[in-house]
């Protein structure tokens, strides 16, 4: 067998597994994907068609990528029974891209002649009477940014100096007037993380780098996230690769610290090279960890992930101001770890282009970040969605006049690993020959989707370059 047509199985279809099938097809490798669920996408899946869907189906796969509905209006069984959710694509909870336009998903896209259309947005802030748009002026640009951009601009050698410093020290240093709010907003919302301690600079600073291609910082995708997963998955079905939905994988089969196959149904399918895309915490659940170093098993088992509250809220009227601005804000001492905490409100949506909604309806996006812990405590829940209705009703007074429906989905598993100081990231080689692991929960500049993506090419370089 030559090096070009080696066998390729990747478990799980997540954007991280269809990113590395659709580069490995594109490199000449025979490519084979499991997925668990009967959908692709992973936890970046959108719902298209709520007509197919019952409201027990929609409760099991939120329970699948460990989210529920935490509250709705009216009752969930209201909503399914006047099927009110017919029209909409709704993600499992909202999902923002960062870099837009020219995020790191259109520069892989374009290696397969492909792009996504995005809606995108600049950043504004909630105030404590109203709003501001963009919440970074030209002005703010020139007069407080210049520490910052030397930081920005630092190679990879500072940005490993700072990434044991944290977001608390890095703004005592740099922070002055607006910078300050800007930083103590920015780096949690491109962490999903409140607690400032916890924050690496350095990877803050990666990650803003990563999204830094001259686009709007916030997009997503015109007619939600399938439109990537479709894109994917059509080429490698398209160039020799397969698929294989509701195909959970049991077992990976390893013999002598190298990996032989997978196991389905009982039976060993073989192949020179595995990829996992699973969740690195369920790695364990696939692989006996007796064949792994004890430290690394260790490691892995301390890693947390972030979460938070989503709110997607279906109004019959719209502010036309409003019409496509995403808006930040920040919520002091509200006792979640960190004190503070962040989310946002995207009206991204509400653009009729934007495909997600009837035409007749307008879709308002948000969400707001605790941790994995706080996700799991109905008091702080039900406070953290009186932070998003409030600061709703801030851009929007009396919005309840005007509410079709409003869905409030948790998540505890937001990213796999946060990008804490705390959190060592494994990387994708393992101590297993043959055996890589890919995805958000890895060592890859970015973020959730980003570092996804960024892991697949990574890999395919790495499994193509000599
Ligand atoms: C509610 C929510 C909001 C989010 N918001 C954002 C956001 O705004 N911006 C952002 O960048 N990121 C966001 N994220 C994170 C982002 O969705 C993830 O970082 C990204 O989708 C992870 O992709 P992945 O490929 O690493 O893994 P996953 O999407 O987890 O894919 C893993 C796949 O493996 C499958 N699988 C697991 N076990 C098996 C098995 N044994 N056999 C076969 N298949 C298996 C799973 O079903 C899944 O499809 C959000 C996530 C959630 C849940």
């Amino acid at each position: 067998m030559t090096a070009t047509a080696k066998s390729v199985c990747i478990i799980g279809a997540g954007i991280g597994g269809l990113t590395a099938g659709a580069l490995l097809t594109k490199h000449g490798f025979k490519v084979t994907i499991y997925e668990k669920e009967h959908l692709l996408g992973g936890r970046a899946l959108s719902i298209d068609d709520f007509t197919k869907i019952s409201e027990k189906d929609y409760k099991k796969l939120l329970s699948q990528f460990y989210m529920r509905i935490a509250f709705s209006e009216p009752s969930l069984t209201e909503i399914f029974e006047k099927q009110m959710l017919t029209g909409y694509k709704l993600d499992l909870g909202y999902h923002a891209i960062g870099g837009g336009v020219f995020s790191n998903l259109n520069n892989v896209l374009a290696e397969f002649d492909m792009h996504v259309d995005f809606l995108e947005s600049y950043v504004g802030f909630i105030t404590k009477t109203g709003w501001q748009y963009p919440f970074l002026t030209r002005l703010d640009k020139l007069m407080i940014l210049p520490n910052i951009i030397r930081l920005f601009l630092a190679n990879e050698h500072t940005m490993q100096e700072l990434d044991n410093v944290s977001m608390t020290e890095t703004i005592k240093r740099y922070g002055k007037g607006k910078m300050t709010l800007i930083l103590e907003i920015f780096s949690r919302s491109i962490t999903t993380v409140n607690n400032l301690n916890r924050i690496s600079t350095g990877e803050m600073f990666r990650a803003q780098k990563n999204l830094y291609r001259g686009s709007k910082p916030v997009g997503y995708p015109i007619n939600g996230l399938n439109s990537i997963h479709s894109k994917l998955s059509s080429y490698i079905l398209d160039h020799g690769g397969t698929i294989h939905l509701n195909t959970p994988v049991e077992k990976i089969v390893i013999e002598n610290a190298t990996t032989k196959g997978v196991k389905i149904h009982n039976q060993t399918h073989n192949y020179d090279i595995i990829i996992s895309n699973v969740m690195v915490q369920e790695l364990f659940s696939l692989i006996d960890e007796n064949v792994l170093p004890k430290s690394y098993v260790t490691a892995i088992k301390q890693l947390e992930g972030t979460a938070s509250l989503c709110a997607y809220y279906s109004l019959k009227t719209m502010d036309p101001a409003l019409l496509g601005k995403t808006f930040h804000f920040i919520e002091r001492d509200v006792g979640v770890d960190g004190n503070d905490a962040v989310g946002m409100i995207d009206f991204m949506a509400t653009d009729r282009k934007a495909g997600l909604s009837p035409p007749d309806t307008y879709l308002i996006q948000s969400y707001i970040i605790c941790t994995p812990q706080e996700a799991k405590d109905p008091q702080m829940v039900k406070q953290l969605r009186s932070l998003l209705d409030k600061n709703l009703e801030k851009l929007i007074p009396h919005y309840i006049e005007h509410l079709a429906w409003a869905l409030y989905p948790v998540i505890w598993h937001l990213d796999g690993v946060a990008k804490t100081i705390q959190n060592d990231k494994p990387r994708i080689v393992t101590p297993i020959e043959n055996l890589f692991i890919i995805g958000d929960c890895v060592k890859a500049p970015g973020i959730g989707v980003n570092c996804a993506i960024n892991s697949a090419r990574i890999l395919t370089d790495k499994l193509t370059k000599p």
